[in-house]
């Protein structure tokens, strides 16, 4: 598996004008955790200068009480980073700062640009130096390359040379915070207000932490300057169509979230429910794998009218940190952290409700337990159709072979899996369960059709194969 590639599915928050601007990012992050746990920080402005701290490790971690003090300053933005094997390196931790000649700017970006390697040759040969395999960096470099007088515009310079993903969250050195989303809108990004200040966050389930009262979406190709003399929009690209990630709704958005202008919760629960629309089965229960098939089971379950148990239990302290060095076999750590209760479901005919399979390796080991504590046949249910294909803006699954269902058939996989039925939800009944209606969403996942071309990603994993 290709793990040198930079995983960029990221949580960014941001704060203008507030004097507990960095306790709110530290909270903004606490809850954006599930966005990325790999490495955390915090950039401040503080009389002209921007001040980071940042480090590898869940938020908790990395800012823990006397390791790493208060930073005073009333503009702030912070970033947590997704978490796989292989690529974890701090010089790739974000915020990530540079001092150029017009000031300094630090940038946290959530997405994953596609068309990096030509700009970044280019600039190489020009003599430019890189000091991390992020592609967020080429952003800075090619601000600090425009020659416009002001940052937004110089802004408007570099985000007009990529191509991708992007929702961006910019810190000053001129006393602005910046935010932007890119013209497809991939990725959430959303705008509240503390008060008089503002706040930025990938997810609304940050406002509610930090008491921030939403006010909208930041929109697709929208950037969002916030400086002393107020809010400044500006729309200077041509207009593309939407593409909002529908993973987001799946899988990767907490569930208190609104997003996309829609709960993520319900968004869930529909899912499920159309899911036993589409498959119904005799059974005695059905069962979620927890927390993220949760949401889609309880809607399954209501459709059915077969009733709910939490038949498996989630151990909420396995910690990747704990799992680790200890971990001699893959099912260990799934065991460890998922426990079925023998008393609720031996001798049972079982739904088991998940909200999608990637590899495949983790849903086996969980159904091999349900079966080793005696349950008498196991229906899955899959609240998204097969992921066949592999995600280039940001979802950490980057190549064909990694994903079950690419390469094998719905009942090859049900016997790899071990389960006496499986069904996943259609394409059509998973647009048709989302919130508002008439999103465009990308489903290049499902679909294989990539909203913005990606033959540079493809063939540079082709060339490092
Ligand atoms: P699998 O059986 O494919 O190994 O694992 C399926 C599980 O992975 C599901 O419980 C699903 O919630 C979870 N999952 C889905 N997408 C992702 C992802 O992008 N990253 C991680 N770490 N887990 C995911
Ligand atoms: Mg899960």
């Amino acid at each position: 598996m290709n793990n040198h590639y930079p995983k960029e599915a990221c949580g960014i928050f941001g704060i203008f004008g507030h004097k507990n601007a960095y306790e709110l990012t530290y909270l903004g992050l606490y809850s954006l955790q599930h966005r990325g746990q790999e490495s955390a920080g915090i950039a401040v402005l503080n009389e002209g200068k921007i001040t980071c701290q940042k480090g590898m490790g869940l938020v908790n971690e990395v800012f823990s009480p006397g390791k790493l003090n208060f930073l005073p300053g009333s503009v702030s933005i912070g970033h947590v980073r997704y978490s796989t094997t292989g690529s974890s390196m701090i010089k790739n931790a974000q915020p990530f700062i540079v001092n150029y000649q017009q000031g300094s700017i630090a940038i946290a970006h959530n997405g994953n640009l596609v068309n990096t390697s030509k700009l970044q040759n280019k600039l190489v040969a020009d003599g430019a130096i890189f000091q991390t395999t992020m592609d967020s960096e080429l952003i800075v470099h090619l601000i600090a390359r425009s020659r416009k007088n002001k940052v937004e515009d110089r802004v408007i310079d570099a985000l007009g040379r990529i191509k991708g993903s992007y929702s961006l969250l910019f810190l000053t050195s001129e006393n602005k915070l910046i935010a932007a989303r890119d013209p497809h809108g991939f990725k959430p990004l959303c705008l509240g207000k503390i008060n008089d200040s503002y706040v930025v966050a990938s997810e609304t389930c940050a406002f509610d932490i930090t008491n921030a009262k939403y006010i909208r979406d930041i929109e697709p190709g929208e950037i969002v300057v916030i400086g002393k003399d107020g809010v400044k929009s500006i729309k200077p690209f041509p207009k593309a169509s939407h593409s909002f990630c529908i993973f987001e709704y799946i899988y990767f958005a907490r569930p208190d979230s609104n997003i996309f202008g829609g709960n993520v919760y319900l968004a869930r629960k529909n899912l499920g429910r159309q899911l036993a629309k589409e498959w119904p089965v005799e059974a005695d229960m059905v069962l979620s794998i927890p927390d993220s098939g949760n949401y889609a089971a309880l809607g399954y379950s209501e459709e059915s009218k077969i009733p709910f148990e939490m038949g498996i239990i989630r151990n909420h302290y396995v910690g990747r940190t704990f799992i680790q060095p200890f971990q001699r076999s893959r099912d260990l750590g799934v065991k460890l952290k998922l426990n079925p209760i023998n008393e609720v479901i031996k001798g049972k005919r079982i739904i088991v409700v998940e909200d999608s399979i990637v590899r495949g390796t983790t849903s086996r080991i969980r159904m091999k337990t349900l079966r080793e504590a005696g349950v008498k046949e196991i229906h899955m249910r899959i609240s998204c159709p097969p992921l066949r294909y592999p995600c280039f803006y940001g979802i950490d699954f980057h190549t064909k072979e990694e994903l079950i269902a690419s390469s094998n058939s719905v009942n090859k996989i049900a016997k790899i899996i071990g389960v006496d039925s499986l069904c996943y939800l259609s394409l059509e009944g998973m647009l048709k369960s989302m919130p508002v209606e008439g999103t465009n969403f990308c489903a290049a996942c499902f679909t294989g059709e990539y909203p913005v071309p990606t033959k540079e990603k493809i063939s540079k994993y082709d060339l490092e194969k």
